[in-house]
């Protein structure tokens, strides 16, 4: 094939791994929809070499593999695999490197369903783990056994916002020998680059921004060779590549992700500085605003932003803020995010200070016109404090 070199991911996500012309002359590549590949030959077959690279879609499949080349040289990666969910994808990056007897330091606020995996599955197997905020690399020297085998990190966390200084733990993590794995599905390649900066493995739920149409469920983890060698045995082990139906509307989303990252980050700073003057909200939790504690190394390690964040209300009735929610017309309710559409999600929280019940709302902005979001928010908030009907 021949080798390009893309000065840009604005042109290398549209046409890396693509050189050569597909079939027809199409623009697009063809979904290389099957299960198996035959042999010309049986000596072929029993030497295990098909000319075509290809035997079987469980273990790799070509849709898929492009869908793998793009993501790797989105990330800086030698390669890259796709899952058929995120999940997919940081179960097996994990599973595939701790063995009885290892330790893992995890983040109190990573994805609640990797805490899970981390926190109440894998103690069945004497894998133990220290989970901490993350915050200060002096939690992760005080939480270091000499059986840590691996550092499971997710900046900015989904949740919280919270940030792990990238360069740091992968040097500590290097200097005892420790995998480091990054959940990288808010900031995206576009924003963040976490290999460039020391960590072995990055991951991703390809659901959300990768894809970005909220039409698929899909994964990736990217990095080494050798390390992804080693995951692919076990995803083909275990049974969840990725469909090649879904990795081909992943390439399709691919392809826009730098333009669509551009304007998720203007709307998504647009609406939460406005919504950080108004008095119903305490705080908003996104990196990007100057008051956001680790803002200077959001400017650090990111180059741009995602625009999923939280808001904090002051102590407020519930059934204003169902009000609230209840009123928005742009924002759907629901639990993803990184599609096109702008969403919500609240959860009440007591503060362990002072036992108050205070009300944590998640929001995504989409691709909708921000001014448009605005005065979405506004009515909803009027409407919430009682003072529209
Ligand atoms: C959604 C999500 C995942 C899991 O991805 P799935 O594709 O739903 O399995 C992992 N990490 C983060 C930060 C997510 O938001």
């Amino acid at each position: 094939m021949k080798v390009m070199i893309y000065d840009t991911l604005e042109t290398g996500l549209l046409h890396f791994g693509e050189e050569e012309e597909h079939p027809f002359g199409a623009v697009v590549p063809p979904i290389v929809q099957t299960s198996l590949f035959t042999y010309p030959h049986f000596e072929q077959r029993l030497q295990g070499t098909n000319p075509h690279g290809y035997d079987y879609s469980r273990v790799s499949n070509p849709t898929v593999a492009l869908a793998e080349q793009k993501l790797a040289y989105a990330e800086g990666a030698e390669a890259a695999l796709c899952f058929s969910s995120g999940m997919g994808a940081i179960s097996a990056s994990i599973l595939s490197n701790v063995q009885a007897g290892d330790h893992i330091i995890a983040l109190e606020t990573n994805y609640p369903p990797a805490l899970q995996l981390i926190r109440d599955y894998l103690p069945r197997f004497q894998i133990s783990h220290t989970l901490i905020k993350g915050t200060a690399i002096e939690e992760f020297e005080r939480a270091l056994q000499p059986n840590t085998r691996l550092i499971y990190l997710e900046t900015p966390s989904s949740m919280f916002l919270h940030l792990q200084d990238l360069e740091a733990v992968a040097q500590l993590a290097k200097r005892h020998s420790i995998l480091t794995i990054c959940d990288n599905s808010w900031a995206t390649p576009i924003f963040q680059s976490p290999i460039a900066l020391g960590i072995d493995l990055v991951t991703h739920s390809a659901t959300k921004y990768l894809g970005g149409h909220s039409d698929i469920v899909a994964g990736v983890v990217a990095g080494a060779a050798d390390r992804i060698q080693k995951i692919q045995s076990f995803r083909s082990m275990i049974g969840s590549i990725l469909d090649p139906f879904a990795a081909w509307l992943l390439i399709r989303g691919l392809r826009t992700l730098p333009v669509r990252m551009e304007r998720h980050q203007r709307n998504g700073l647009q609406v939460a500085q406005w919504l950080a003057e108004r008095p119903e909200i305490e705080r908003v939790n996104h990196p990007g605003l100057t008051s956001h504690p680790q803002h200077a190394l959001a400017q650090r390690q990111m180059r741009g932003y995602g625009s999923l964040f939280s808001i904090e209300f002051h102590p407020i009735e519930d059934e204003s803020i169902k009000r609230f929610v209840d009123s928005l017309r742009l924002f759907r309710i629901g639990c993803s995010w990184g599609g096109f559409e702008s969403l919500v999600l609240g959860w009440p929280m007591e503060e362990p200070q002072d036992g108050k019940r205070r009300w944590f709302v998640r929001l995504f902005i989409g691709l909708e016109n921000a001014d448009d979001l605005i005065h979405d928010l506004e009515q909803a908030l009027e409407t919430a404090m009682g003072r529209k009907e």
